[in-house]
This record gives C-alpha cells, structure tokens and sequence, in this order.
C-alpha cells in the first residue's frame, strides 16, 4: 500500500488506529480518501475484515468504498468488511434480534409510497380529513419527531398546535399499524436498533464485539440517533474515526447536527484532531468562489483551504433570456466541447436544486441527442408495472403484506370486484388477522360472487406454489418472476391499459427491464433471497441515488440534484437556474437565517464539486404556472463574486 499518495495530514489520520479520530476538513482535502486508506491500512495491520464497519452516507459510496480498498490492498478479502449505509447496518443489526421487541425477523420495510398509503389509512381510521391534515405533512411530523427520538407520548405533549396533536394522535396509531402488519419504516430501522441496544445488553454486547474498528464519512450529516447508535457500539474501545465538514451539512431536515461534530471532542475525550487544508479537486478560481460564498454563513468552524491546482478557465455567470434557452445553450455548448473538441461524455455534470428543473435539459439532451443519465431518478421503481410485479413479490415474500395485496388482488383484472375486497377486508378487521388469511375462500365464500371465490380460491392456491419456489430456488428467483408474468398474463393487463401499440411494446419492455435487473441481484448477491432483495430494493430507494442502469451507462452527461451531487466529482459542472426562488429554494427565502445558510452550503457542496470547469446559468424569465415571470439572480453569485460583504 502506498501511502505516499497522502499528503503528511492525511498520512496522520490514515496511521492513528486506535483511539477516536475526528478529521474536520473542508470540500475535496481528501476525507473518502483517508476513510478508504485506512481501511486498508487496519486490513493490513492484521485487523479481520468483518471487525472493521465503515458507514458511508449512501449505497453507492459504499460499493464504490469496497472496490478502491480491494484496488489499494490488491488481494483478494476472505471476508467482506462491513461498508453500509446507516440504514443497511441497522436492517442486518434487526434482522438477528428484532424478534426481542415482538415484530417478527422477517419484518417488511416500507418506502415511500407505502409509508403515504399507510398514512392515508390512519387518518381515515381516526376520522381527519385532509383539511385538518394530510397524508404527507403527518409524515414529516412523524419523521421530525422519529429524528429527535420522540416516540408519540412524547410528540403528544410537546404538540404545539392542534396540527401537531392530531398529529400525534395519528402517529401512535400509525406505529400500531406498522407493528400488527410486521413493519417498519426507514426512521424505526434507526429508532428500534437504539431501543434494542438500550433494552438488550446481550444484543448490544454482541454487536459491540463483532466491531473493533468503525469510520464514518460524510460525519456533518449524521443526526443524534446514528450518533447515539454508534457511540454505543464503540463505547469499550473508542476506536472511531469519523470525516466531515461543517460546512457541507446539507440535511438539516432529516435531523442531522452539526453539534455533534463540535461536541466529538468532547464525548470521546483525548480525541486525535486533524485538519486537511489542502484542496485536490477543484482549480484555485473555484475554491475563491466556495470561500467567499461560504464566508457569509457565520457559526461555522473557521477552517483553510488552499487550492493545488491553477486554473485554465474562470467560473463563468452566463444568463439567458429565458429557461428554455438556458437550456438550449448548455447543452449545445456540451454537444460543441463534446463533438468539435472530442471531451468525452462522462465529465460533464448539469446540477440543479429542484426535480422539476431536469425536465426542460432532458428534452434538449434527447433533442440533440446526447446520451445522458438523470441520476436519483426513481422513475423506474415507480412505474406502474414495476409497482405491480414488486407488489407480488413482497406478498410472496410476507403473506401479511395488506397494501401490496390488495394492490394486486384484482391486477390483471381477474373477477375480484372493490366490493369483494370490502368484504374481506371487514372479515379481516372482525377476526383480528391479516387479510391473506381471509383469503382462503372457504372462510368468506357465502359472502362474496361465486366468480370471485373462485378467483380467490386460484389466487391462493398460486402464492402458496410461488412461496414455495422462490423459497426453494431463490437462484432463479428472475426465471421464477418471468414464468408468474405469463401465468397471471400481464401481458393482457398491459393491453387492458393502453389501447396504442406503441405504448403496449415499450410497457412490455419495462417489464424485461425489471426481470433483467431482478436477475443483475441474483449474480452479484451472496446468498440471493427473497427477503434481502426486497429489503435492498427498499434501502437502495431511499436515498437520492444514481441507479445501476445509470452508473452503467458511462458516456454520458450527468444530471443530478445538488443533494445527491454530494461526495462527488466532475471535470465540467452547470450549476443551472442559479435564481432566487430555486437557490435559495423560495420555501427558505422568507425563513431564518439557519435555513439560507442551509441553501448556502448547499451551493457551496455544488461549486466544491467541479474539478476543472464550472458554469452558473440563469434564466432572467421562469415560466411559472405557465406565465413567464421575471427572476432575480440567486444572491449566492454576488456573494461568490465579492459584490456583498459577509456581515459580522
Ligand atoms: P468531499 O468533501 O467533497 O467529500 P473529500 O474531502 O472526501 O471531498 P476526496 O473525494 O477524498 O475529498 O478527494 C478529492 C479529490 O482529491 C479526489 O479526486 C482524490 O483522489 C484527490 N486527492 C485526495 N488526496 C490527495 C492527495 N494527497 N494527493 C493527490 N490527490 C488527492
Ligand atoms: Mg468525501
């Protein structure tokens, strides 16, 4: 291992092994690099492989982690070190001992759309009306108060409105609700892995020893529950060696603060403190604007960063007419650099504050036909097809999964009318089970057409075969969902649906699309199950992520959210509709202080990601609601340019 790719800093953190470690160090100083050197470094120090936990803030990072420290020690791992999300060590953590807190091992994890379902049925059981509340604003109630710890007693008497104590009231049933269907949602992966430490000592005990070295990236955003968790797992040794930079904390929302990266010293006493000032990544223009621009936050850690390398370009300002010329240009410009100047695809990065901004650059991109990836797009996992097939895997997967069966009860349409749903769901609700247990027609039969208990009967009888293969040979698990597509003929649904041609061929290719990546998880999984796809698909969809298909497509232009930019680096970045209104975002621009300092760092995590070139565009006239408006220039381009002074 070559440790003379780090400078003498770097080389301090990656050789300090025992003991806490905080590495506090501005955008690009290399802080991934230090966490995956000296993963290597333990691995070459003698330290077992799956002793060592390092936690990176999203899945890819953490594939991307494993690959650069399997490159830096050039053998082959006997065992795998653990690299996961927070999310991803709390599911493997529960999987062994949740049984211990009465849900069962097998517990289902909700994403999103699940969650809103759920939610939909709590306030409907207890009689709200979206006026009073609705689906939505009740989940960021719920998440704000899972990320602070509270559980509803608790968010019942700190309830500042009637909002808030609907809101409470509301979610008191909705972890009943999750707890009696065997699920969880990502905040309870988080809040139950910390009950099961504090009620469990044995389990935490366990826990404690299977680690003798943890790291953690991207440290400013970990929130005080991920930090309790993970201050109890090193609790005997100390041995944690945590990266970051205040002034990259960009989810606030989700609870993250940045006290615990001032307070690390104080909670691991004697801890070792480095700083890297040295900036690899970005051209010395480029760090001129990230300074200045991040100068006008105040509270901040006041720290150095010197660039390494000059620059060939300056940062350009380019403002359009209107949206749709702004983008026309960049991308004519990526097509120019490209074609007549022969740079390749991949260096080019189009970052943006809101999903609704790629809308007009993918247009263009296909207009002028370069390849391109939207990255974090979920689009695949939420089309209708792909919602469907994955219903019936989940219900394969965990009988008691109501949402996703009554999803396909009657998907292809199969005779099952809305009122014999009603009726079993009454059957279900008056004998206290899960639906599926209701199902076996024999138990409603006088009930409901004699066409749909036949329907219902087949219905039954095909889960239980499906159950049994994939439980048997979860290898050919996409075989398996190949040969259930032509036996429930979805093919049929998919004409039901579209009456066009066209349409009907491309929905039928979606659903090769999902058989082929079903298939990609079977070949790179060890060992392959039912149950850790669906939980991997649940993880790999809560973060902001690129997909696979993305990453694999290489040759192309880049389009993301700042958000999910993080960590990341390109030659050439457009940071596009640099505006008031979209950054700062105009949910923030008439709030405090701390939310614009939060845009600020955002755009600062933005500017900090361009290596060679970067380009802030803006759009003089929006479209809003259809109706061209006129837009200010985002204030973080005065400041970036010295135009204000940071006040105080
Ligand atoms: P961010 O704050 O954006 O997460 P970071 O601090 O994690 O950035 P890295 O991504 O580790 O920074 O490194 C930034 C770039 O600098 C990478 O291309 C990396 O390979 C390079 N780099 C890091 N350290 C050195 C070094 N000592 N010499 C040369 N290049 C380096
Ligand atoms: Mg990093």
């Amino acid at each position: 291992m070559d440790l003379s790719k780090l400078n003498a800093a770097q080389r301090e953190a990656v050789e300090t092994l025992q003991g806490p470690v905080l590495v506090l160090a501005g955008a690009g100083t290399g802080k991934t690099r230090v966490i995956t050197y000296r993963m290597a470094r333990l691995l070459r120090a003698g330290v077992q492989a799956d002793r060592i936990l390092s936690v990176t803030f999203t899945n890819k990072a953490a594939k991307e982690m494993l690959e650069r420290t399997k490159a830096l020690i050039g053998a082959s791992l006997k065992k795998r070190p653990w690299i996961s999300t927070f999310h991803s060590l709390c599911v493997q953590v529960l999987r062994e001992d949740i049984s211990r807190l009465g849900y069962p091992p097998l517990f289902a994890i909700l994403d999103r759309g699940d969650q809103e379902s759920m939610a939909r049925k709590v306030l409907r059981d207890i009689r709200v009306t979206e006026k009073s509340l609705k689906p939505g604003d009740l989940l960021s109630l719920i998440g704000k108060w899972k990320s602070a710890g509270l559980n509803p007693e608790r968010a019942a008497t700190i309830a500042e409105d009637d909002k808030e104590s609907l809101g409470a009231m509301a979610y008191r049933r909705y972890q009943l609700a999750l707890k009696a269907s065997g699920s969880v949602d990502f905040d309870d992966l988080l809040l139950l892995t910390e009950q099961l430490f504090d009620t469990c000592p044995d389990v935490l005990k366990k826990n404690q020893q299977r680690f003798s070295h943890v790291q953690i990236d991207e440290y400013q955003d970990t929130n005080g529950l991920q930090f309790r968790i993970i201050e109890s797992l090193v609790r005997e040794h100390h041995n944690l060696c945590v990266v970051g930079d205040d002034d990259q904390s960009i989810y606030g929302w989700r609870g993250a603060e940045v006290k615990h990266i001032l307070g690390f010293a104080r909670t691991f006493p004697g801890a070792k403190v480095v700083r890297l000032e040295e900036n690899y990544r970005c051209t010395d223009r480029i760090i001129d604007h990230a300074n200045r621009l991040v100068s006008h936050n105040r509270d901040r850690h006041k720290k150095v960063l010197r660039a390494h390398k000059p620059a060939k370009e300056e940062v350009r300002f380019i403002e359009y007419p209107d949206e749709q010329l702004e983008a026309e240009k960049v991308v004519g410009e990526i097509r120019f650099l490209h074609q007549k100047k022969g740079l390749p695809l991949v260096q080019f990065a189009i970052l943006f504050r809101t999903n609704e901004q790629p809308r007009l650059f993918e247009s263009e991109l296909r207009r002028q036909q370069l390849p391109y990836v939207l990255m974090g797009s979920q689009s695949f996992y939420d089309r209708k097809e792909i919602k469907d097939l994955l219903s019936y895997l989940k219900v394969i997967g965990r009988p008691d999964d109501e949402q996703s069966l009554l999803r396909i009860i009657n998907t292809p349409a199969r005779g099952i009318s809305d009122a014999a749903c009603e009726k079993l769901l009454a059957r279900a609700v008056k004998v206290g089970v899960p639906i599926w247990n209701v199902v076996e027609p024999a138990l409603v039969e006088k009930e409901i057409t004699q066409k749909a208990a036949d329907a219902l009967r087949k219905l039954h009888g095909q889960f239980r075969r499906w159950r049994e293969q994939f439980q048997q040979h979860p290898e050919k698990m996409d075989q398996l969902l190949r040969t259930l597509i032509e036996e429930i003929d979805y093919d049929r649904e998919i004409e039901r649906q579209y009456k066009d041609e066209q349409q009907q061929a491309q929905r039928k290719v979606v659903l090769q699309d999902y058989v082929n990546s079903l298939a990609e998880y079977v070949e790179k999984a060890s060992p392959p199950t039912l149950h850790d796809y669906l939980s991997s698909i649940a993880l790999e969809r809560r973060d902001e992520e690129p997909d696979k298909e993305a990453m694999a497509q290489s040759d192309a232009v880049k389009l993301m959210t700042l958000h999910s930019a993080k960590g990341l680096e390109f030659p050439r970045v457009y940071m596009v509709g640099m505006e008031e209104g979209l950054l700062p975002h105009k949910r923030t621009i008439e709030g405090t202080e701390a939310e614009i300092a939060e845009e600020r760092r955002l755009c600062y995590v933005g500017v900090t990601r361009a290596q060679e070139s970067l380009t802030l565009t803006r759009a003089a006239s929006r479209r809003k609601w259809g109706k061209p408006r006129p837009s200010q220039p985002s204030r973080f381009i005065m400041e970036m340019r010295g135009e204000t002074k940071p006040n105080g």
